[in-house]
This record gives C-alpha cells, structure tokens and sequence, in this order.
C-alpha cells in the first residue's frame, strides 16, 4: 500500500461517476486521508513499485507492524527484483521470518524471476503484464498498478470492501468472497482522473484499516459517517451467510 502523491488540481474537479454518493464519498475520504495517512515505508517515493509489490505480498495475510522490520530488511538485502532472482527460493523462506503463510515468500520469489527475465528486471507497469506474473492475483495487480504507478484501477482488498458494504450498500459485512455487483459498484465509484483514483484507492483501504474496522468501528470519528448507509439505518446486524474466519482486518 502507498500514497500516491496528491494531483496537482483539486479532487473536486473530477465529478467521476453517475452514482450520486460518489462524489461526496470520494471528497470527504480522500481529505480525511490527507490529514490521517499512516507514514508507511512503503508508501515512501523511494520504495518504488519493488517496495510496493513487496509491502503487497507481505501484507496480504499479515498485520502491517508485523511486516515492517521484515519489509525493511528485505529491501536492504534485495533492493530490486534481479536481486532477488539470483538467490535460490530457499534464502526467501528463511528471510520471510515469522510473517506466516511462507508459501508466499516462494511466490514472490517466482515474481522477481519473471520480473528480471521478461521485464529486465523492472516490475511492469502494464496491469495485464503484472497480472501475467506467477502469484500475483487480480488484487494485487490492481494494488501495484495503483499505488505504485498512479493508474485507475478499483482495489478491492477486505478493508475496502468493507467499507463499501456499509457506507454504500448499507450491510454490516461484505460477502465471503468478492461478487460481480462488488466490482461493479467500485467502479461506479472510482474517480475519472487517474492519479485521483489511485489516491482514492489509498484512501478508501486506510479508512477501513483505522476506522471502519470488522469489529468496534469508529463511526463517532468517520467522514463519512454521515453519509454512510448502514449508519443511517441504525446498523442493522449481518444476516448474511455466517462470515468466513478473518485472519486480520
Ligand atoms: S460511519 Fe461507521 S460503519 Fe459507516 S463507514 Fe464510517 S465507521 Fe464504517
């Protein structure tokens, strides 16, 4: 995850969509995460698209202070792909340390080597050339491209859609696994300007990290509470499909 830096005109311009609720949702968080941006190395210009495509893979099953000390002696010891590409698959279990879910340290590995022998050693900035990369899913392709290159793409990771299911659908949880109408509607909601979009999409994946959290939400300190659907309906409970087990939110 990484913040794009801000569009040199103002957010305001780009009205983006049919949805009436778009606009306003799109303003009021993207301020928000003006003011509240955790400062993340990954979120740092001097990461590049290698820091992000690697914060990406650390982060997907694992909370960020997990990944920090981790991210940060990966990128000392292979700072780009070609790196990493030369060590045997091995070396990246061992260095992924105690993150969980090793086989993802494999992955990554597999990433850096078609990075370096397809790409010559630049992760690509094309969506489908990334999405072409073994262990990189439609989440990840669209994170990378958005955060680490500014594109318009919709970033759909749990804490996003979260925060869709309640402030838009008006629902307590999203479903267990992500649906045509999701996808829809992050697109319907998504800005027209590119490097706006890619903020929204930083935006709208830290309001669910701090603020619009699976459990005990803050909505007394949202936004957008006071547009937000569910909150508006008096949070109704869930009484949907009971709820897979979530390793973090
Ligand atoms: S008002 Fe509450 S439920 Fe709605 S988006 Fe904000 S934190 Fe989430």
């Amino acid at each position: 995850m990484t913040a794009p830096t801000k569009p040199p005109h103002s957010h305001r311009a780009d009205a983006g969509s049919d949805a009436p609720l778009a606009l306003p949702l799109q303003e009021t968080v993207i301020d928000w995460f003006d003011e509240n941006a955790r400062d993340l190395p990954w979120r740092r210009p001097e990461a590049g698209p290698w820091g992000v495509m690697v914060s990406e893979f650390m982060l997907q099953q694992t909370p960020v202070n997990r990944v920090l000390p981790i991210y940060e002696q990966w990128l000392a010891r292979w700072p780009r792909p070609a790196d990493l590409a030369k060590e045997a698959p091995g070396e990246a279990v061992r260095a992924w340390g105690r993150l969980g879910y090793p086989r993802r340290a494999l992955r990554l590995h597999g990433a850096a080597v078609a990075i370096a022998e397809r790409h010559g050693g630049d992760v690509p900035t094309d969506h489908a050339q990334l999405l072409a990369l073994p262990g990189i899913g439609e989440y990840t392709a669209a994170a990378v491209a958005s955060f680490a290159y500014g594109q318009r793409h919709p970033v759909l990771d749990t804490n996003v859609r979260r925060v869709f299911a309640r402030a838009v659908t008006g629902v307590q949880y999203p479903p267990n696994a992500t649906t045509a109408a999701e996808r829809k509607l992050a697109r319907t909601l998504l800005p027209d300007d590119e490097r706006t979009a890619a903020r929204w999409a930083a935006a709208s994946m830290e309001l669910g990290a701090l603020v619009c959290t699976a459990k005990n939400e803050s909505c007394h300190r949202c936004p957008i509470a006071a547009l937000c659907a569910w909150q508006l309906a008096g949070k109704p409970e869930h009484d949907g499909p009971p709820r897979r087990g979530q390793t973090y939110a």
